[in-house]
């Protein structure tokens, strides 16, 4: 039986983690909940880079690396080709396809924290999807300014700030509600692209909200490449009918 590493860490990853069995591993970096209810193992925590990674594929006999990390988590995507071709295993990934602006949308693309600073400059109420990267800089809020800052983890706030801790997937009209109530007026956000966060675009389209959206990450090139976690599920069981497939030419 075929040995999979699934590097995870998104909702979409743990649908195909559900797929997985005893032999594979699910490994998660160790941020957020580990899920208890899974067939396959779970490891967290890091590798030690791309040769910790590829040394742990050799050891543990793994024939197929599975990158669905989030497309703004491009270190161990980095690593994850970097230590399959050493390893001489295949690499599979999930590649979300990106959010694209609708006519009438007004993006603005950054690239890094200092660009948002410099966006931001000309707004009052900006609501912060980026994940916690924001609680790093509440130092920075400007006078005129108070933040809303929606991740996973619990924080105390700021004087001048509001710490929502939530975890998608998010309803229209939950966002629509959430948006009338913090009243912002700029949204700042991943293009971190699929259904489950997406209504907050839909929702700043409708407000006449400007986005101030970071520009992804680039990523290597699989092996295989998949847009939908139905397509991944499809072919881990093809892979898998094929490995458990009898061959009739041996003796
Ligand atoms: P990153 O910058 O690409 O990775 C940093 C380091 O964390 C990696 O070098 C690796 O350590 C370890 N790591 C990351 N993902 C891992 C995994 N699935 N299994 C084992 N080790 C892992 O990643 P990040 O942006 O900090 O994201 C961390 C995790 O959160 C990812 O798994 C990602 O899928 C999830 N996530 C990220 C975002 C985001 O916006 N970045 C959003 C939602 C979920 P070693 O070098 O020691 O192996």
């Amino acid at each position: 039986m075929m040995r999979i590493l699934l590097l995870g860490g998104t909702g979409d990853a743990l649908k195909i983690a559900r797929r997985l069995g005893p032999r594979d591993v699910y490994s998660l970096a160790g941020l957020g909940k580990v899920p208890g209810d899974l067939a396959c193992q779970v490891r967290v925590g890091g590798f030690g880079g791309a040769k910790g990674l590829a040394a742990y594929v050799q050891a543990q006999g793994i024939a197929l690396v599975f990158d669905a990390t989030h497309p703004y988590a491009a270190q161990i995507s980095a690593n994850a080709a970097t230590a399959g071709a050493s390893a001489g295993v295949p690499l599979w990934a999930l590649r979300r396809q990106p959010w694209s602006p609708q006519p009438g949308d007004d993006w603005r693309i950054v690239d890094d924290w200092a660009a948002i600073r410099a966006a931001l400059s000309a707004f009052a109420r900006p609501l912060f999807t980026l994940g916690r990267e924001p609680l790093a800089h509440l130092d920075e809020i400007a006078a005129h300014q108070f933040w809303t800052v929606r991740c996973l983890d619990d924080h105390p706030g700021h004087r001048r700030a509001r710490v929502v801790g939530a975890r998608g997937p998010f309803t229209y009209e939950a966002e629509q509600v959430f948006f009338e109530e913090g009243r912002f007026d700029v949204l700042v956000s991943k293009n971190s692209g699929g259904q489950a966060t997406e209504a907050k675009l839909d929702v700043a389209r409708a407000r006449g909200l400007p986005v101030i959206m970071t520009r992804r990450p680039a990523l290597p090139v699989a092996d295989r490449t998949f847009e939908a976690v139905c397509a991944v599920l499809d072919a881990i069981d093809a892979l898998r009918a094929a490995a458990d497939a009898p061959r009739w030419g041996r003796t």
